[in-house]
């Protein structure tokens, strides 16, 4: 067991717990015990930053067929509320339109089946719900952005409401 260490002021051998050098009195303990505030204050700087970089999501590296693909799904969620919100209502100013689901064809990347209800006053005040369901596709040709949010570049392909097959 090594019971002794070296001042590195005096190099003379002291007594390895010692925080003072009986020789020349220079303060052996270590920069962390000298520096009890700075110490806090670098943990709070840099825990805190360590933190936030395991907590942070890695930025997703999108292919541009992906952002396409993301553009279409945005472009197929507006253009389905746009046609919803011009479906004549018995009462409208109590409407409650509900966040759509939007799903891919598994087999037509360009196919967009959109779907919600609307909570609503029926002719006799009493609230009704109406399921609605949008199929729309893309037939742009073109994958670029612009031509994908151009609404002319879309078609209904099939349009269900409130059990009402309109198209
Ligand atoms: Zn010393």
């Amino acid at each position: 067991m090594n019971t002794t260490k070296k001042c590195p002021a005096c190099q003379k051998e002291v007594d390895a717990k010692a925080t003072k050098c009986p020789y020349c009195q220079s303060d052996m303990r270590n920069w962390i015990r000298k520096h009890p505030i700075g110490s806090l204050i670098l943990v709070l700087l840099v825990v805190p930053f360590f933190v936030s970089q395991i907590i942070a999501e890695p930025t997703p590296e999108q292919t541009p067929a992906q952002q396409i693909a993301g553009v279409k799904y945005q472009s197929a969620r507006i253009l389905a509320k746009s046609y919803i919100e011009k479906v004549p209502l018995k009462s409208p100013s109590t409407a409650k339109y509900n966040p759509p689901t939007t799903k891919v064809d598994p087999t037509n990347p360009n196919l967009f089946e959109v779907s919600s209800y609307i909570d609503s006053q029926n002719g006799f005040g009493a609230m009704i719900r109406t399921y609605w369901s949008m199929k729309l596709e893309y037939i742009g040709g073109e994958d670029n952005q612009e031509s994908v949010e151009t609404d002319a570049n879309w078609k209904v392909v099939e349009f269900i409401f409130d059990g009402e097959k309109i198209k």
